[in-house]
């Protein structure tokens, strides 16, 4: 039987993607052989790269705008460090929202200074900071979309003059944005785009190479741009899964059509912690993630019953991070509400027999 699966990353893809990518291990685009073993300069493999890198700029709706799409290697904790070591030439701000900023932040310190614009660390980050000042002289701003552990989500953007960079790892593709706010995206396929192995970048071409030091080949943008994003040899299947999943999602209608869905996930939710006196949320009413539900129970002594319920209703990955422990509810774009009303009829079975 089909698993329930809310897990975190790497995440539930939708099933004809998981169909569709099998065939291909046996015999791609009939050709004989398999995806796994053809050249990445193969014309088959160039075409899935170039699908790839123009369906994300579709999706975003960044086509013709100056931006280039990237799948690199290394993850996103690669992106930390790529970040700051392209654009980072005196003094970068940092939104601290969560694990993965403050990662990101440990980071570019090791290539310039880095202001910590606001954070919310005091409160084992379960908002979002606002209301922050930002510095006039910054070489750019980086912001996390969704704090995938925490489960809070910015839901608008800080308007500045400098480039702004943002980790959109589990949050990409999952609702409307103006994405042209943004001069560089970058995001981990693992949460919502793909299997784990390749890391989308968007990128405005424009704000690189205004660094004076030397940047390795590899490490640097403009290499990949300049090679299709084909400099070395890409993670071939990853690529192809990723290009699969944004077809799908494409013929779904788009992003405008999954957050509709999305929406309806996390209203269904959320609406059951709120009404449910066994269960309480943990992020910030207003901040709280589409993708990335976090609640616990309010009587810790119900965990073993609550344990053996939801495992018994075939749902998976639902435990809690170690840093807020409870429960995490990850409802990525592939997730169907009825895997949500699963849960929901499971907490609601609970509030009934306790
Ligand atoms: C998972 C995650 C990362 C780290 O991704 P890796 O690909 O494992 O390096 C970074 N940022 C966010 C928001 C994440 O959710």
């Amino acid at each position: 039987m089909k698993r329930h699966n809310f897990s975190a990353g790497p995440c539930i893809l939708p099933q004809e993607v998981f169909q569709e990518a099998s065939e291909a291990i046996l015999n791609f685009n009939n050709s004989g052989l398999s995806i796994l073993e053809i050249s990445h300069r193969s014309k088959d493999f160039v075409d899935v790269m170039d699908e790839a890198r123009n369906l994300a700029l579709e999706l975003l709706g960044l086509e013709g705008k100056g931006y280039k799409a990237l799948f690199l290697q290394g993850g996103a904790s690669t992106q930390f460090l790529m970040t700051a070591y392209n654009l980072l030439q005196k003094k970068a701000g940092y939104l601290n929202t969560g694990t993965w900023s403050d990662k990101a932040i440990k980071e570019a310190k090791l290539f310039g200074e880095v202001v910590e614009i606001a954070s919310s660390k005091d409160a084992n980050y379960n908002y979002i900071p606002k209301g922050y000042e930002i510095p006039k002289d910054l070489d750019y701003l980086h912001v996390t979309s969704n704090n995938t552990i925490f489960g809070t989500q910015m839901k608008d953007f800080p308007e500045v003059d400098c480039p702004l960079i943002c980790d959109m790892s589990s949050d990409i593709f999952s609702r409307q944005i103006d994405f042209s706010q943004f001069d560089l995206i970058y995001a981990g396929a693992q949460k919502n785009m793909g299997p784990a192995g390749t890391t989308l970048v968007v990128v405005q071409e424009d704000i690189l190479g205004k660094v004076s030091r030397a940047i390795p080949s590899m490490m640097d943008y403009k290499t990949h741009i300049s090679k299709s994003s084909m400099f070395n040899t890409p993670a071939v299947y990853a690529v192809y899964v990723s290009m699969l999943t944004m077809r799908w999602l494409k013929n779904l209608g788009g992003i405008a059509a999954i957050e509709e869905m999305n929406d309806r996930k996390a209203t269904l939710l959320y609406s059951e912690i709120e009404l449910n006196p066994l269960f309480k949320g943990f992020a910030a009413k207003e901040d709280r993630s589409t993708m990335n539900a976090t609640f616990s129970l309010t009587d810790e002594d119900l965990k073993e019953t609550f344990d053996a319920m939801w495992q018994e209703a075939g749902i998976n990955g639902l435990n809690g991070h170690r840093s807020v422990g409870g429960y995490r509810a990850s409802m990525y774009n592939a997730l169907s509400l009825e895997s949500v009303g699963t849960l929901v009829d499971v907490m609601s079975e609970l509030e009934r027999k306790a």
